[in-house]
């Protein structure tokens, strides 16, 4: 039995990480300070005796033996990054260094849960990891993606310097249950204003473009990165080459859900990339087949049936 710490375990996406591992069979403890994540997302997996809940920011020394790591601690919403820039690069980089520390003295594998947006606004399309990125260093997301690109570097220094066991992955746009409903990302303020009858923000004209995964084939990717041999390092791309505009977004939700809302158009935010799309030829040749599963219109359905009973039983409490 392997002893997992996962950091931001309770978020959107560690949430389901440290479900599928107590699932597989080890010993789990996750560690979250709360400012995105929710106990409620994890609380359930404390009848078992292998899972753990720890209060703790990972920008603090944490003193724990373990067999690997996930540091998924950091916010990954654009509103919620911004709100604290500063704790937001202090968490990208005292997090990876405190981290890595316990890697280091540990001897236990570390997996990096890096993001698309190492490429900022991209002027290669789609994106290889090759591709260096087009980042404005002092721009409004500077704090997110400057904060992921320094983190990188921590990695593969420490992995060089230090042979520590490092796995990078760039994880491009992922959606699915257990996301906030106030978390301010596209898919879940589309369905969540799709259920409710309210207005649908495009931010711009809609024309932008993302790839949207589901988080069933993250978990899937990640996962198996983290068992790939020690001498693959990556970064390595995880998430769907499906691109769609936000435009034919909303209007696939439009049509599943059946709302009687109506799309209107907010400022675009600055430095908003306007495509991506991710160059999976790598992941599929290291992670053993790796390829997402889950279409758009699949994921979202599961998605806006998780919002419908979410938002049901929040109406029913109130
Ligand atoms: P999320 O906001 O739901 O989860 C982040 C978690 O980290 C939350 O539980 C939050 O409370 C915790 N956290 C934040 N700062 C912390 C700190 N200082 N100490 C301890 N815990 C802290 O976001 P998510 O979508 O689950 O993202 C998880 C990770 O994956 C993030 O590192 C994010 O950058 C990365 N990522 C996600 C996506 C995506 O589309 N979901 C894309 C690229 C990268
Ligand atoms: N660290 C940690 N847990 C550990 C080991 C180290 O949080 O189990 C932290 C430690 O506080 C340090 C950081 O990780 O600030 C980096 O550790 P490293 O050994 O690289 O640096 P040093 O301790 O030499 O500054
Ligand atoms: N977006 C939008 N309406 C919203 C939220 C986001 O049109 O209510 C747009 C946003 O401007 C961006 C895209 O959707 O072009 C994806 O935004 P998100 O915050 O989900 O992710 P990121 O920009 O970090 O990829």
């Amino acid at each position: 039995m392997k002893r997992i710490l996962v950091t931001g375990g309770a978020g959107f996406v560690g949430s389901h990480l440290c479900e599928y591992l107590l699932n597989q069979g080890n010993e789990v403890v996750c560690l979250d300070n709360y400012f995105t994540g929710k106990k409620e997302k994890i609380i359930h997996l404390l009848d078992s005796k292998y899972f753990e809940l720890v209060r703790h920011d990972v920008t603090m020394p944490y003193y724990i033996e373990v067999d690997e790591i996930y540091n998924l601690a950091c916010p990954a919403s654009p509103v919620h990054y911004q709100y604290n820039a500063i704790k937001t690069i202090k968490t990208s980089v005292m997090g990876a260094i405190n981290m890595l520390g316990l890697a280091k003295r540990t001897k236990a594998k570390i997996l990096q849960a890096s993001t698309s947006e190492v490429y900022g606004d991209p002027e290669l399309h789609p994106q290889p990891e090759t591709y260096w990125g087009h980042v404005n260093p002092i721009g409004i997301r500077s704090c997110y993606d400057e904060g992921k690109r320094c983190a990188e570097s921590l990695f593969i220094n420490y992995h060089q310097q230090n042979d520590v066991r490092i796995k990078i992955i760039r994880i491009f746009n992922t959606y699915g249950p257990k996301m906030e409903p106030d978390d301010g990302r596209v898919v879940s303020n589309f369905i969540v204003q799709a259920l409710q009858g309210k207005d649908i923000t495009i931010f711009g004209d809609g024309k932008q473009t993302r790839s949207f995964q589901y988080v069933s084939d993250l978990v899937e990717g990640m996962t198996r990165m983290m068992s790939t041999e020690d001498s693959f390092t990556g970064p390595v791309n995880i998430g769907n080459p499906g691109e769609f505009t936000m435009l034919e977004l909303a209007q696939e939700i439009i049509r599943i859900t059946g709302t009687k809302s109506k799309i209107i158009h907010l400022p675009l935010p600055k430095d908003d990339p306007t495509q991506r799309q991710p160059d999976i030829t790598l992941a599929k040749e290291k992670l053993n087949g790796w390829q997402p599963k889950v279409p758009l219109k699949e994921g979202l359905e599961k998605t806006i049936t998780y919002f419908d009973n979410l938002l049901k039983k929040e109406s029913t409490i109130s």
